[in-house]
């Protein structure tokens, strides 16, 4: 493994990171919205990448809420049938008990 001679030196070491410097990302114009998006990604705002629709969007999900909800009201209307059957059941289990 190769080692340094010397010690590197505080003044060194901070002059060299002096001239690090952050950029700004290159942006470009989405074209389908129009929404500045960074190159060669799918654009964040409309989910779309070289004209076609790859991901899914915050502004898609609103759609998927509402198939959720007439879900979870069919799910609901499944609970009250099974809460209904439930009792029966029950009534079936306590007749087996302590039979010597
Ligand atoms: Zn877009």
């Amino acid at each position: 493994m190769a080692v340094p001679k010397r010690k590197t030196s505080k003044m060194r070491k901070r002059s060299r990171r002096a001239n690090w410097k952050t950029a700004l990302p290159t942006l470009t114009e989405c074209s389908q919205c129009h929404q500045p998006k960074l190159g060669h990604r799918a654009c964040p705002t409309c989910g779309y990448y070289d004209g076609e629709k790859v991901i899914a969007v915050a502004s898609d999900k609103k759609k998927e809420k509402k198939t959720k909800e007439e879900k979870a009201e069919k799910q609901e209307k499944k609970t009250e049938k099974k809460q209904e059957k439930k009792p029966e059941k029950k009534l079936e289990s306590k007749g087996r008990e302590k039979g010597d």
